[in-house]
């Protein structure tokens, strides 16, 4: 009786149920290719769609039980447990995702070096791409979109920030190539947070041609009020982290189809999406990280509920007019189902 109310009440949507044999266990909508016209990505943000996004990747990578390398982070799990990234991005699709990530975070080239793995970064970036492929046959039609990652990180143990020693730059040039060769729909920069690494990880990106989503993370200064680039890194460095709206202004020329706020603390996530929509017109993303990371296990803890994550989600989308919706760090499936429900909502 509740299934048939609901597919009444969504007749476009495919459903799948996860039953015990006798009750229901589960009742996940899909995306199909309904959900999915032929307008592209930037016609359907034109045209005021919210997109869902995933949650963290890496997150329930570790949740599953696999060990995170100390410099390569989530990377190798494409290699050493793809079973389990096969099903971490199946469950995402399974909440509603309509936009997954590649496990490709962490894969540039100058990241592998670290651990003398260099020259397995195409095959590595390949058949992460290859593992979300997978699960979009495996979950969801052709409706699913699949984007690679690039990110500004450089080996976990190194003191900077941001990679941006040696042949960074031809490295994430090798990495854009390697993902559109893969076939992703798009890319997403994340955490970018200098104007030297992002400059060179965007301009990668934008070249490729695909679509480009910028993720930008934030934290607030100690003086409560501004808003700077992310630190997260004790180290002896003492330069000052950017202004973040000073950063926004010198990056913005090299293109990008929307830009946004990720793997930023929700509390910190609307001061830096207002000054963000000060300084950029396109359409906005936001995806927070949540709860306390607990290292060396990259466990969080202490993690928003689905429901109060959908609720700050709620107020991004009122308050800004955020359109790419999603989960970082700390986050999982049951955020991203909560997420669905609350853009279903909107719609109606
Ligand atoms: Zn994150």
């Amino acid at each position: 009786m509740v299934i048939w109310q609901e597919l009444q009440r969504y007749p476009k949507h495919r459903y799948f149920v996860e039953s015990d044999g006798g009750s229901l266990v589960h009742f996940w909508r899909i995306p199909t290719t309904d959900d999915w016209p032929m307008s592209s990505l930037t016609e359907r943000l034109q045209q005021g769609e919210v997109l869902l996004l995933d949650g963290g990747v890496s997150t329930e990578i570790r949740r599953r039980g696999v060990a995170l390398d100390k410099n390569v982070w989530s990377g190798l799990a494409t290699k050493t447990n793809p079973d389990e990234v096969l099903a971490v991005h199946e469950d995402y699709i399974r909440a509603g995702a309509q936009i997954i990530t590649a496990n490709t975070y962490s894969t540039a080239r100058h990241v592998l070096e670290s651990i003398n793995l260099g020259h397995e970064s195409k095959m590595l970036n390949l058949k992460s791409v290859q593992l979300a492929q997978q699960a979009r046959d495996n979950a969801a039609g052709e409706a699913v979109l699949i984007a690679g990652s690039m990110s500004s990180m450089p080996p976990l143990t190194s003191h900077r920030e941001v990679a941006i020693d040696g042949h960074v730059e031809s490295s994430y040039q090798e990495l854009a190539e390697s993902l559109v060769n893969a076939g992703v729909d798009l890319i997403i920069a994340e955490m970018m947070r200098d104007v030297e690494n992002a400059g060179m990880v965007i301009r990668a990106a934008v070249s490729t041609g695909l679509p480009v989503m910028i993720g930008f993370s934030a934290m607030m200064a100690d003086n409560g009020v501004d808003v700077r680039s992310l630190r997260w890194k004790n180290t002896d460095d003492t330069t000052d982290a950017h202004d973040f709206g000073e950063m926004v202004d010198e990056l913005k020329p090299l293109g990008g189809l929307a830009a946004g706020i990720m793997h930023t603390r929700v509390e910190d996530t609307a001061p830096a999406l207002k000054v963000l929509r000060e300084h950029w017109s396109g359409p906005l993303l936001a995806y927070a990280e949540t709860g306390k990371l607990i290292l060396p296990d990259w466990r969080y803890e202490e993690v928003s509920s689905p429901q109060q994550y959908a609720a700050e989600i709620e107020g991004w989308i009122r308050d800004y007019g955020v359109q790419i919706v999603g989960g970082c760090c700390g986050t999982g499936p049951e955020h991203i189902r909560a997420l669905r429900q609350l853009i279903d909502s909107l719609d109606r």
